[in-house]
């Protein structure tokens, strides 16, 4: 996280100021004579008390914070965490703070100038003001900073990659050639890339981010839940490939920032699953060198009413209105199709074009980040359509689904399935939202 090192600048000279500040007042309280306290003016005295004790708290939480950011363990700590949750509490950590200082600093200066010929430590006494004043200059400029980052992090402009799943260790490997991997002492980047999402040891199964079912099942906990994968993994770099290769409309191609997995629970899975052998063993997709049940990739775009996806924002919300998390957490559902018009009927509408799914992502609240769901679905047979069919309400016989070809009534396709269990959302996709070309 480079955007934080001037942030830890400012927090040694923080440090330093505080050092210097709660050293003096507590000099100062120590050594001045019982006589000379008792003639104190009032609220000096618990001012520099007070100065002295937030002196010294300030220097151990900032301390452990200042260690955090040097020696990256904050990457580690938030990397599990949520991670913008964590940067709310620590705003008000700091606001917190920077009031106290104010207030300490202000109540000193304003005693020390009427008093100080009574007062036998005065020389020291203002200077722990003085210093007290550049603590809270410190505070002062460190809440802006964090504000200014967060508000970067939130409008897109800094990407926050903490590659989450991968261990530090790891990272530092990947880092390294990999030409100088080969002596074995450290791992190929070309097997971290396939590392198992679950176990981060054993190598991925092509086209999964597992390593195999003990791993799937195991990832289950706490299902259904959103597990970022790490930009470096093999699986990233494919779905980007893909979003790309599918977006045909004339916007430019956006560049995939941050993608989920959607780890489903395993009734959704099971049933899904036993859809997929039944379409199987009635058509024979595999002895054709096709995948079981002519499973292919769709993508869908819906509305977001939460913000979830964006940076540090995994969890999915509760709201019944929210068809994102709804989406995410139960899959589809063909009876939220409703009494609308539909150009196939009543089914589930999903796309190999990425840009006309993107189409149809809708935020509700202000994100500049658009999402996108990356589908599994069982085609099995499809049935090819051109022209409008709004009271289709199941496939033809002798097929699974409908494919809407452009040329007449669409200029795009579709691929619609009638049954809630042929289609499965497996990956949200996060991009910054294509400005829409002038021509
Ligand atoms: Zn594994
Ligand atoms: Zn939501």
């Amino acid at each position: 996280m480079a955007v934080f090192r001037s942030y830890f600048i400012i927090t040694c000279i923080l440090l330093v100021a505080a050092l210097i500040a709660s050293a003096i007042c507590t000099w100062t309280l120590q050594n001045t004579s019982a006589r000379s306290q008792r003639y104190y003016p009032g609220g000096m005295w618990p001012t520099l008390g007070f100065i002295a004790f937030i002196g010294w708290s300030t220097l151990i939480i900032t301390g452990l914070q200042a260690l955090f950011y040097q020696f990256g363990w904050w990457e580690r700590f938030i990397r599990e965490a949520n991670a913008m949750r964590f940067f709310k509490l620590h705003l008000i950590y700091m606001a917190i703070y920077t009031i106290f200082w104010l207030s300490a600093a202000g109540a000193i200066t304003s005693f020390i100038p009427q008093h100080c010929d009574q007062i036998e430590n005065c020389p020291q006494a203002q200077a722990g003001a003085g210093f007290a004043w550049i603590v809270e200059i410190c505070f002062v400029v460190n809440l802006l900073y964090l504000f200014i980052v967060r508000y970067r992090i939130n409008n897109g402009s800094i990407t926050v990659d903490l590659s989450p799943g991968l261990p530090t260790t790891v990272k530092q490997k990947q880092a390294a050639p990999a030409m100088q991997t080969t002596n074995g002492s450290s791992t190929p980047s070309h097997l971290i890339e396939k590392l198992c999402l679950q176990c981060k040891s054993a190598q991925c199964v092509d086209g999964s981010v597992y390593c195999g079912p003990n791993c799937v099942v195991a990832s289950r906990n706490g299902a259904p839940k959103l597990v970022e994968l790490p930009a470096a993994h093999y699986m990233f770099r494919r779905i980007s490939d893909m979003l790309k290769a599918a977006w045909t409309h004339p916007t430019g191609k956006p560049t995939p920032q941050h993608i989920f997995v959607i780890v489903s629970t395993e009734d959704n899975d099971r049933m899904y699953k036993a859809y997929k052998e039944g379409v199987e063993s009635q058509r024979r997709f595999l002895p054709r060198n096709m995948t079981e049940g002519n499973e292919q990739y769709r993508w869908h775009g819906t509305t977001r009413e939460c913000k979830v996806g964006d940076p540090g924002q995994k969890a999915l919300c509760t709201s019944a209105s929210c068809p994102m998390c709804c989406i995410m957490r139960h899959s589809y559902d063909v009876d939220k199709f409703g009494p609308r018009w539909g150009r196939f009927g009543k089914g589930v509408y999903c796309s190999a074009t990425s840009s006309k799914s993107n189409d149809y992502s809708k935020n509700l609240s202000h994100s500049p980040w658009t999402a996108l769901l990356l589908n599994s679905v069982v085609v099995g047979n499809p049935y090819n359509m051109y022209d409008n069919s709004p009271q289709q309400f199941h496939p033809p016989d002798g097929y699974d689904s409908i494919i809407g070809q452009p040329g007449r009534a669409l200029n795009y396709d579709e691929t619609i399935v009638y049954r809630n269990d042929a289609i499965r959302p497996v990956y949200l996709i996060l991009y910054l939202t294509p400005r829409a070309s002038s021509g």
